[in-house]
């Protein structure tokens, strides 16, 4: 048998929005690989996860074969602040290795085996390596385009083989998947989010994940006056983005009986804008005891009668903690777009009983006023209300 130039398979990642911090850089840095190592638990596997200049290697033991490779990098495809995952070779690094390595990469791909237009790119991160990156390029070209006689076509190659010299080896691969993008979970702090059943609270949580916040998820249940399906689909719903931040809680508020009081004190057409400030004010009292410092909402400006500029700005006045509200200038579809690709949408679209069925009014007040919700939160006795109420979050563990 002969030996291979290729070597074994590792995982090559590439940084996202962290290589544009200066000083805080490593922090950063420090975050993500924490998180990277997290997320490979699961594989039950011993990877060892090495920061590079400007990039990250995983390498597995000796052995572990391509497969194993693969999953690891499907794996941290998940975790936020990498834009591409390579599934990569460590190469010797010496130039005629390399050479070899190049030709065994795509010997059995379909490409080669329709004369397909490729282009070699090379990157040297290591300076002292002997040949310049375009020297490299040219010297793998050649030797591709002399065994398989395809044609080179730099500017929109069907097939690129990438080789980057690092400090202990040479990396070299053709494609990847593209990552989350954004920046480590964890690194812009804690946050609550605000999770119903449906579509959007969802995405909401995954994009502020996306820009660095750890989330647990705080959901509102009608009962005893509902079923518990919505709380199923809270769970499930938590159980399908944990694979972005892990470690999730789902907290679960009792709110039947104070709907029943929201709906025999006030008006009628105030009582969704009254119920949303119960809640955020509930919320905002667990957030305090879990060190939360911002809430998160699924809300879309315009979107439904609760999310006028008008509402929004009754909303914000019921609570101090900021409400941070990704979804505010998006439309329906994109938000449906972006569950279907995160694989939350199937299970928003389940049907359940949410709590908010039990006070849906003829017509909800577009424009509710400050002072008429304060005076239903006065009879309320709102603000003991919200501490009873975050006195008696069940906590759902995964
Ligand atoms: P979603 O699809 O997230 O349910 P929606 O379009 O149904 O949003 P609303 O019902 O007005 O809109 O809810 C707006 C936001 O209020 C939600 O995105 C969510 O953050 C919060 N919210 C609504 N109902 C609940 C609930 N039962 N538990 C927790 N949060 C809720
Ligand atoms: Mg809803």
């Amino acid at each position: 048998m002969t030996m291979s130039a290729l070597g074994e398979p590792c995982v090559l990642l590439k940084l996202g929005e962290i290589v544009l911090k200066g000083k805080n850089r490593e922090l950063f840095e420090r975050r993500l690989i924490d998180n990277i190592r997290f997320a490979l638990k699961d594989l039950d596997l011993k990877t060892d996860v090495r920061r590079r200049h400007g990039v990250i290697a995983i390498f597995l033991p000796q052995g572990s074969g391509v497969e194993r490779a693969d999953a690891v990098a499907q794996r941290v495809a998940d975790v936020p602040g990498l834009v591409w995952i390579h599934r990569a070779w460590q190469v010797a690094k010496d130039p005629d290795t390399v050479v070899k390595a190049g030709l065994e990469l795509i010997r059995d791909s379909e490409e080669v085996r329709r004369g397909a237009r490729f282009a070699v790119r090379s990157r040297r991160r290591d300076k002292r390596f002997p040949l310049r990156s375009n020297d490299l390029d040219r010297l793998v070209g050649g030797a591709i385009n002399d065994e398989y006689n395809l044609p080179v076509d730099l500017k929109n190659p069907e097939l690129t083989v990438f080789i980057e010299v690092d400090r202990d080896e040479v990396f070299i691969f053709t494609g990847g998947i593209p990552g989350q993008g954004g920046l480590p979970v964890g690194s812009s702090g804690r946050a609550l989010v605000l999770m119903s059943g449906g579509i959007d609270s969802p995405v909401a949580a995954y994009r502020m994940m996306k820009r660095g916040l750890h989330v647990d998820f705080l959901h509102f249940s009608g009962i005893p006056f509902t079923t518990s399906e919505s709380i199923y689909k809270a769970y499930a719903l938590v159980r399908k983005l944990d694979r972005f931040q892990g470690r999730s809680r789902l907290w679960v508020v009792p709110f039947g009986k104070a709907q029943q009081s929201i709906r025999t004190s006030g008006q009628d057409r105030l009582a969704v804008i009254a119920q949303r400030r119960l809640m955020l004010k509930t919320a905002e009292e667990v957030a305090h005891r879990i060190r939360a410092g911002a809430l998160i909402t699924g809300d879309a400006l315009g979107q439904v009668s609760s999310q006028t500029l008008a509402n929004i700005t009754a909303q914000d006045n019921a609570v101090e903690l900021p409400i941070l509200r990704p979804l505010v200038g998006w439309d329906k579809t994109e938000i449906m777009a972006e569950a279907r690709r995160i694989g939350t949408l199937e299970i928003s679209e389940l049907p359940d009983e949410d709590c908010c069925s039990l006070l849906a009014p003829k017509r909800a007040e577009t424009r509710a006023k400050i002072e008429d919700l304060k005076q239903i939160e006065k009879r309320l006795d709102a603000e003991e209300l919200c501490v009873q109420l975050a006195d008696s979050i069940q906590e759902y563990k995964l």
